[in-house]
């Protein structure tokens, strides 16, 4: 596919790395250019004696070099290990240990962390691991990349030369000796409700996956992708860089970490069409005083996912941000990862209300989790998927596995969900988020969304905690709109009174300034119900 798309638009944008902040100039690879550094890198892994199926790791934030080493891997047909960039020295270490990775690609050089020393420490520490690759360090000012200490450290650069000597057929070579199906990709889950866990995954997962959803979004090489979700997870790797190069598109990086200026400053800058986010990151888009100030003319449509998606949200990205196309996006990193997609053909209802219908050649349907039968139509149970995106397995985990995909190939969510006649299917949320109050099931997202209209909430999310009388009592986490009055307890059971059965009227409320994320923007609640547990004794 990729060697098509080359063909087709040699000279078309294909990454931009928008914002380096030491000059503030672009990067850019035409399709040919990135085509010939994926070949050079790929041609050095095969060069250094990397086989089919080796693990190499990386661990950096958002660069344009993650790109190309995806390709790179993919073509070699080695196992890219995405580590989450939030580890510290003992989780790396087990990363490295559990996947037995051989060479690892790190950002040698962040504000935040001491990539480099860690990374040394594992590599004396790990014997499997033989090669530490240091990306280069062009936009952090004052930083200089890793200086290679022994002959296991390269730089990216270095990397790029051991091609030099390789028979030139050895990389078309390497290639013939694959099959769709190999696994090619070992993505961490997002680690929201547990420990993350490694999904495999293969070419006919992702790329499949990947191509399907720039054909929803109608995504042809003049559309240009802004991609602030992180790559370390399948939304930036698959939403992001493979439906947009799939389809001749350029992806738009526009810097290490999320920043939402910085996003709508590459939106205006290169033209773009297309940008993506998790919720929280539109809402702190929205939340932009100068948001006006942005030309976002440009945009047509984009991609919401990762989380429950507020309609007030979706409606105020539609009408102030022109993104009139926008999709909503469900799946999970184990779906390789999207299952579900809304298109600009559904209502509005269908588009803010619902994650739209099922992908072309997947099945989902909803079961009772206890009885296993499948559900009446409008029913709410758990949302279980089946086709070519399901993972190949949790890697190394085949007890893990064999809870999750069933004998009949259905891969349990763990969501809860309704499917209406006509197959939209609507999130209400995690089975392990549901609260039951006194016997009644309560789904967190409705206060949610009710809560969402009040003027003075930006953001809010609905835990429940133990509570000796009723088994567990709802807690309101509110984020406040800059400026708001706050609100307490009694303010929003006004609110609420008369609009939401009494059972469903938030006992205790919390007002915070940020909610606890994952790396991929996911919330927490697990650790917001800990946290309050031990505040209120
Ligand atoms: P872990 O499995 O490690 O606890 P995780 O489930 O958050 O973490 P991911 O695979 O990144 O890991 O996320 C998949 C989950 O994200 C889904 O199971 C679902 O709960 C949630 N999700 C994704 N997209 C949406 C969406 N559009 N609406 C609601 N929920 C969504
Ligand atoms: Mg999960």
């Amino acid at each position: 596919n990729f060697e098509r798309i080359v063909a087709r638009f040699p000279f078309h944008d294909a990454l931009i790395e928008a914002a380096p902040i030491s000059n503030g100039t672009p990067r850019r690879w035409s399709y040919t250019a990135m085509n010939d550094e994926v070949d050079r890198l790929a041609g050095a892994l095969i060069a250094l004696g990397i086989d089919k199926g080796d693990r190499v790791g990386i661990w950096s934030p958002n660069c344009a070099e993650w790109t190309l080493l995806q390709y790179a891997t993919a073509k070699a047909g080695v196992i890219l290990v995405n580590v989450n960039p939030a580890y510290r020295s003992h989780e790396l270490d087990f990363v490295v240990k559990q996947n037995g990775l051989r060479m690892l690609v790190v950002a040698p050089s962040d504000r935040n962390s001491d990539y480099l020393g860690m990374a040394r420490r594992a590599l004396a520490e790990c014997p499997e691991l033989r090669e530490l690759v240091f990306l280069p360090a062009h936009d952090i000012p004052g930083l200089t990349a890793g200086v290679p200490q022994d002959a296991r450290e390269m730089t990216y650069t270095a990397l790029l030369d051991r091609a030099e000597g390789l028979e030139p057929t050895a990389l078309k070579l390497r290639m013939a000796t694959q099959s769709a199906h190999d696994p090619i990709n070992l993505q961490y889950t997002s680690g929201t409700t547990g420990f993350p866990k490694g999904a495999t995954l293969t070419h006919h997962n992702i790329l499949n996956n990947g191509y399907a959803i720039g054909e929803l979004l109608g995504y042809t090489e003049r559309d240009r992708v802004v991609i602030p979700v992180p790559f370390y997870h399948c939304f930036g790797m698959v939403i992001g860089n493979l439906a947009t190069l799939s389809h001749g598109a350029a992806a738009v990086i526009p810097g290490r970490a999320f920043d939402p200026a910085a996003a709508l400053q590459a939106v205006q800058d290169f033209g773009c069409t297309s940008l993506y986010g998790v919720p929280t990151m539109f809402i702190a888009e929205l939340a932009l005083p100068d948001l006006s100030s942005y030309d976002l003319s440009t945009l047509r449509t984009g991609v919401m996912a990762g989380s429950l998606c507020p309609i007030e949200l979706m409606n105020k990205v539609i009408t102030q941000m022109n993104m009139r196309d926008v999709a909503i996006c469900y799946g999970m990193t184990e779906t390789s990862p999207v299952s579900t997609m809304t298109g600009p053909w559904d209502t509005l209802r269908q588009r803010t209300e619902t994650v739209g219908r099922t992908m072309p050649h997947l099945e989902n349907q909803v079961i009772d989790p206890g009885t296993l039968k499948v559900l009446e139509r409008g029913e709410i149970g758990e949302l279980c998927t089946r086709g070519y995106s399901v993972m190949a397995g949790y890697w190394d985990q085949p007890d893990k596995t064999a809870e999750a995909i069933d004998a009949e190939g259905w891969m349990h969510t763990g969501d809860l969900a309704r499917m209406d006649a006509q197959g939209y299917i609507v999130i209400e949320g995690r089975i392990k988020d549901l609260v039951i109050r006194g016997g009644e099931n309560i789904y967190p997202r409705e206060i949610e969304e009710f809560l969402y209209t009040h003027p003075s909430i930006q953001d809010v999310q609905v835990i429940g905690l133990p509570d000796p009388k009723y088994g567990e009592e709802l807690m309101a986490c509110i984020i406040l709109e800059s400026g708001a009055d706050p609100l307490d307890a009694a303010a929003i059971a006004d609110f609420c009174r008369g609009r939401l059965a009494h059972y469903k009227i938030p006992r205790y409320v919390e007002i915070r300034e940020t909610f606890p994320m994952t790396v991929s923007g996911k919330i927490r609640k697990v650790e917001m119900r800990h946290q309050a547990v031990a505040r209120l004794g």
